[in-house]
């Protein structure tokens, strides 16, 4: 074997019940919560806190750390969450190993990674999964609370893909007599800059548009060119970072801040239409409820574009230079409230 795995159990409680899984019908894979926090510091609080949550195995740079029995359930995903049960037709809590991979602060991402990588494959070849089948992400099963892995990976350049593959390869390797090392490259893909392609440019040019540097010419094509370079440069002064047109650390977690808050603010969505006194409807609704949060208030969240919402979209409407104080909620009036809402979350 590759990587020794450590098997240091926790006492059973609310983290460890004890109840047997039935069988191992998939894995799911996740990131912790906790950037920094090492695979037996996961340990730790799993067994003295004892949260009515956990996971199987915690890897990190230096172990593969099972913490509960593989044959034993651990409780890693809601269970009212359908997207497993549609997928494999059971709660994951009752037939997925959950593996979580340890990563931030001091923990070395490659070596973590290349173990998480292992340990995936391991696990398919132990209990005969396919790992284009049978792996899934906590945020696929969770989409709404959970981005994990996803989430640790891309600060590293690592998409799901290149995860699979890597998994997919070394499982292949493992299968050949007699056995080779892992064939996991140099995960770490960053920085990324002009002239670089691939899978990981795509996405970052994907979220670039979605937060408002467009790539009018090539769209997300995969390919660094001086189109993408312009948005990360944009982007970068935008966003007070150092303004050098490269996509490292700094600026993912920057593009991946603000995309959170993107879809945190479409969760307070604002009409996309022209509004005046006497108008009706949800619509008016909406936007009522979007003056109330951001304490212009229209005393009545009634529907009806009557004077208190007038006067709350004028009041709104003077704290800025470049917007009439006309009372009309319009496209200008939309743009700087959606300003304000993102930046009250
Ligand atoms: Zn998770």
């Amino acid at each position: 074997m590759a990587y020794e795995i450590t098997r240091d159990y926790i006492h059973l409680g609310n983290a460890r019940s004890g109840q047997r899984l039935q069988g191992v019908k998939f894995i799911v894979s996740h990131a912790t919560g906790n950037p920094g926090s090492t695979a037996y510091a996961n340990r730790h609080y799993f067994d003295t806190r004892q949260p009515s949550a956990s996971a199987h195995t915690f890897i990190d740079d230096k172990y593969i750390l099972e913490i509960i029995p593989l044959d034993e359930k651990a409780w890693h995903v809601l269970y009212n969450k359908p997207t497993d049960n549609d997928l494999f037709g059971v709660d994951a809590n009752d037939a997925a190993i959950g593996v979580e991979l340890c990563y931030g602060g001091n923990i070395d991402f490659n070596e973590a990674y290349k173990r998480y990588v292992w340990y995936h494959a391991y696990l398919c070849k132990t209990f005969g999964l396919d790992p284009a089948r049978h792996i899934v992400s906590h945020h696929t099963l969770d989409p709404e609370r959970r981005s994990d892995p996803f989430d640790a990976f891309r600060l590293y350049g690592v998409t799901w893909d290149h995860f699979i593959n890597d998994v997919i390869k070394t499982l292949k390797a493992s299968n050949q007599s007699p056995p080779q090392a892992p064939q996991v490259e140099d995960p770490a893909r960053l920085p990324l800059k002009l002239g670089d392609k691939g899978d990981f440019v795509k996405e970052i040019q994907k979220d670039l548009i979605r937060v408002g540097f467009p790539l009018p010419r090539y769209g997300a094509d995969g390919v660094f060119g001086e189109e993408t370079e312009s948005a990360v440069l944009a982007f970068q002064k935008r966003y007070g970072l150092h303004v050098d047109g490269i996509v490292g650390r700094e600026t993912l977690a920057k593009l991946s801040e603000v995309i959170k808050q993107k879809l945190d603010q479409e969760e307070f969505p604002l009409p996309n239409k022209t509004l005046k006194l006497g108008d009706k409807g949800e619509d008016v609704k909406m936007l009522q409820r979007a003056l109330k949060h951001l304490n212009f208030d229209p005393q009545l969240i009634d529907g009806i574009y009557g004077k208190n919402t007038e006067d709350a979209v004028r009041r709104f409407q003077s704290m800025y230079a470049a917007l009439k104080d006309d009372g009309i909620y319009g496209p200008n009036t939309r743009k700087f409230m959606l300003m304000e809402l993102q930046q009250k979350k």
